[in-house]
């Protein structure tokens, strides 16, 4: 399962089937649900898909929470 890679890690390159080769990758929002995004990852060179990534509204909610504690501190009112 390839598919399982792209989940644990944001990736700057990756292996592309196209170029036969690892190639620098853009990050493109695909799709924005109400509790996750879903990034489309693109090979700069032939510009073809080659992997997806969700985010979660939980992970997104610990990034923003990490980007506020560096302006001020915000109670935390759903931290479970
Ligand atoms: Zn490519």
């Amino acid at each position: 399962m390839s598919q399982q890679q792209f989940e644990n890690f944001t990736a700057s390159t990756l292996y592309c089937e196209k170029c036969r080769a690892t190639t620098p990758v853009r990050e493109k929002l695909l799709l924005v649900l109400p509790d996750r995004e879903i990034f489309d990852y693109l090979c700069t060179e032939c510009g073809s898909s080659v992997g997806q990534r969700e985010v979660t509204a939980g992970e997104k909610m610990m990034a923003e929470a990490v980007a506020a504690r560096n302006r001020r501190a915000i109670p935390i009112q759903s931290l479970r």
